[in-house]
């Protein structure tokens, strides 16, 4: 029976390769930069989600080794139990204020807290409104909590509406990526908050990459929508700690009862050993970073012009997004595949993603920007970008 299993295992992933479905992990040897190194050599890398260029910065580096001096390497236990240490706490209360909410509670990692919430909060007989672009981990909470899930078309929000009205469901809840992970784009904020209130749901919005990237200061999505009542109870906001912010982990924010319930209910959140202090000691000073270092969003945005204006007219075309992320569709998952391997030997990285990630027929290359990318840069992928699709057969 074991070999049959494992001539099993073999065959599925034969005919992953076969689909150009395959995936494998790159050996990084050193930091996560503009540059990155592998086996031996060095590519300019368009894949991190390290959007500020934070992730080895020198400061944060100072301060993990001021942090582990302090604090020591493990945290030894769940938050619950005697985990939580004065630099969570410090960084709970920092993140709180920076946004503007109530409260906020740390999470391992941006996946767990989405999976805390959701399963805290929801279960039989309530129902869950998702958008169909969601990040895997919402969906998955929605799953684990056994509540109703109902999707609705990217960013529909005649639909929602529709969907909303028609629920009977106890407690509604409406969870949507602020940033759209695959796409770029971003969710109508302002007005699903709207819809949101008009029907009694909470919204959950998942503001993995608008953290630290948009609105003043970087203080995410929601800071971006001059009209949205940031103020309003039916807000759950998540963001992630190891994106933009250039460590590790993710946070929720909302009214301090819905916090307190997360404290006592949140599964992800109480069976699991806390992050080690010093991460929350090195993110206090990279919540810093982000506050003060406007020139690297600015930055951003000159690129992001820069990449748009560079590829106009492409046989292959970008996504409308005005984020760092910026995908270029080219349709077949082969296409991407192969377009992410002529990059590659020519030194520069560009992942191909392709179904289940996102649609069938829509694999892309992601593009995603740093504020440590030089104008060289972006034009030395252009120009490879360029040079390719006028091969293209
Ligand atoms: C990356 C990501 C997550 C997961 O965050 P981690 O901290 O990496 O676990 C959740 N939601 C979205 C939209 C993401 O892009």
């Amino acid at each position: 029976m074991y070999a049959d299993f494992i001539e099993q295992l073999r065959e599925q992933q034969l005919v992953r390769k076969k689909e150009g479905l395959f995936r494998s992990r790159m050996v990084l040897n050193g930091p996560q930069e503009a540059h990155v190194s592998i086996d031996g050599q060095t590519f300019l890398a368009f894949c991190s989600n390290d959007y500020l260029g934070l992730a080895n910065h020198s400061a944060l580096i100072e301060s993990v080794a001021d942090g582990v001096r302090r604090y020591g390497v493990g945290a030894g236990a769940s938050h619950l139990i005697s985990g939580h240490s004065m630099a969570h706490h410090k960084l709970e209360e920092a993140l709180a204020r920076f946004i503007g909410f109530p409260r906020a509670l740390l999470f391992s990692t941006g996946y767990m807290a989405n999976i805390g919430v959701v399963t805290a909060l929801l279960g039989r007989g309530d129902a869950i409104f998702a958008d169909k672009l969601n990040h895997a981990s919402l969906n998955e909470a929605a799953l684990l909590s056994r509540a109703k899930l109902i999707r609705y078309p990217h960013a529909d929000l005649s639909v929602l509406k529709k969907r909303l009205a028609a629920s009977k469901a106890k407690l509604k809840l409406v969870m949507t990526d602020a940033v759209f992970s695959m796409d770029g784009d971003v969710a109508p904020v302002d007005e699903l908050l709207a819809l949101c209130e008009e029907h009694n749901a909470l919204l959950l919005l998942d503001d993995a990459h608008g953290f630290g990237v948009l609105g003043k200061q970087g203080r995410g999505s929601l800071s971006a929508f001059e009209h949205c009542n940031i103020q309003s109870p039916n807000i759950i906001y998540m963001a992630t700690l190891g994106k933009a912010a250039g460590v590790f982990g993710a946070f929720v924010a909302a009214q301090p009862e819905v916090i307190e319930t997360f404290i006592q209910h949140a599964r992800s959140y109480i069976y699991t050993t806390a992050t080690p202090a010093l991460l929350s000691h090195a993110l206090l000073k990279s919540l810093e970073l982000i506050e003060q270092e406007e020139w690297r969003r600015e930055q951003l945005r000159k690129l992001i012009t820069q990449l748009k204006n560079e590829l106009q007219s492409l046989r292959w075309q970008l996504l409308p997004s005005d984020t760092p992320i910026q995908p270029l569709i080219v349709g077949k998952n082969e296409v991407a595949v192969q377009i992410s391997k002529a990059l590659y030997e020519q030194g520069v990285l560009v992942p191909a993603i392709r179904p289940p990630t996102v649609p069938e027929g829509m694999a892309r290359l992601r593009i995603s920007l740093s504020a440590l990318h030089s104008e060289e840069d972006v034009k030395r992928l252009t120009t490879m970008l360029r040079d390719l699709a006028m091969n293209w057969e």
